[in-house]
């Protein structure tokens, strides 16, 4: 049996193509012609309809925007699903929607997993993606071939929505670690102090985190760091933005007080404000220097 693929943009164009070239009958579909072309290009059958993709599979991938494009479209599709259908949601959204689409899959009879990823679109076209997975034992099983396919790793984090809820988690240290290493910088600059210096002693002390050490803000000590290409071809602020939106919907609706995450928040909006959402999340250090010498 074939397998759906929904959504064939940046990151789904590239992971249905991993399936392809894994030996997979892939059938996608994406309104937008330009990623459906492409992923026709990597040996996708492209159909003109959800339902015909879903007509012909037994598991259907989603890789979308946002919940609501998630749960319009398993309200369309779940009636159409042959019994027993395996849907696997790898878009980033809201742990509530993750979890309001997989009820819609269960009800009907079928097993669901939301399975955010991390690794951005580099690891989706390697193939190394990161998946953090929620659902039940047996539908993380029936998924294992899937996301072995797609990527390196996988973890099963919990019941239904705990993919999502790992991959806010994780995001929300993120933003908020970018922010702090920032900062440093922005005020070790105004204290006579050099970024190497700084990096040298921060990197092997206890300020070293993935955000200092792998991803450094400032052009030099970290060579591989987006900082030493303009900012080009990293994890783009808007999706930083997207993901820090969503833990605070997470904590709103948990009753927990994230008083980091909020703060962190509201920066990275007015650095996408300003900025655009394109550049590695990194470049905020730009601002946060030109406010610290304001
Ligand atoms: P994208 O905008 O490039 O792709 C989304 C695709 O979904 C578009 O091509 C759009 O036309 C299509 N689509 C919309 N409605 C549809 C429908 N009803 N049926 C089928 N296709 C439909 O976005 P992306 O960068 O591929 O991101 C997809 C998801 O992955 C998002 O939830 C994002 O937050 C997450 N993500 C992205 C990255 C990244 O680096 N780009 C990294 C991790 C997670």
């Amino acid at each position: 049996m074939a397998v759906a693929f929904l959504g064939l943009g940046n990151m789904g164009g590239p992971m249905a193509a991993n399936l392809v070239n894994a030996g997979e009958a892939v059938l996608g579909y994406d309104p937008a012609p330009e990623a459906a072309g492409m992923a026709a290009k990597a040996g996708v059958s492209v159909v003109d309809s959800p339902a015909a993709a879903v007509a012909e599979a037994q598991v259907v991938i989603t890789m979308l925007p946002s919940g609501k494009h998630v749960l319009d479209l398993y309200r369309e599709i779940v009636p159409l699903a042959r019994p027993d259908m395996l849907f696997l949601d790898c878009s980033t959204i809201e742990v509530a929607d993750a979890r309001a689409a997989a009820e819609l899959a269960v009800a009907a009879g079928h097993q669901a997993v939301d399975a955010p990823v991390s690794g951005g679109v580099v690891g989706a076209t390697a193939g190394t993606l990161t998946f953090m997975v929620g659902g039940r034992s047996e539908a993380f099983i029936a998924a294992e071939p899937y996301l072995h396919r797609m990527g390196a790793k996988f973890v099963h984090c919990g019941g239904s929505g705990a993919g999502q809820a790992a991959k806010i988690c994780n995001n929300m240290i993120l933003g908020v670690s970018m922010i702090a290493v920032s900062e440093a910088f922005a005020l070790g600059q105004a204290l006579g102090l050099t970024d190497q210096a700084l990096f040298d002693v921060a990197s092997t002390a206890s300020g070293q985190c993935w955000a200092l050490t792998t991803n450094c803000p400032v052009p030099g000590p970290v060579p591989a760091s987006p900082a030493n290409r303009g900012y080009e071809g990293g994890f783009a602020s808007g999706l930083m933005l997207k993901d820090l939106r969503l833990a605070q919907a997470a904590a709103e609706t948990a009753g927990v007080r994230t008083a980091l995450g909020e703060h962190a928040t509201d920066l990275y909006a007015e650095f996408v404000a300003e900025d655009g959402p394109g550049r590695d999340f990194s470049a905020i250090v730009t601002t946060l220097r030109e406010n610290g010498t304001a």
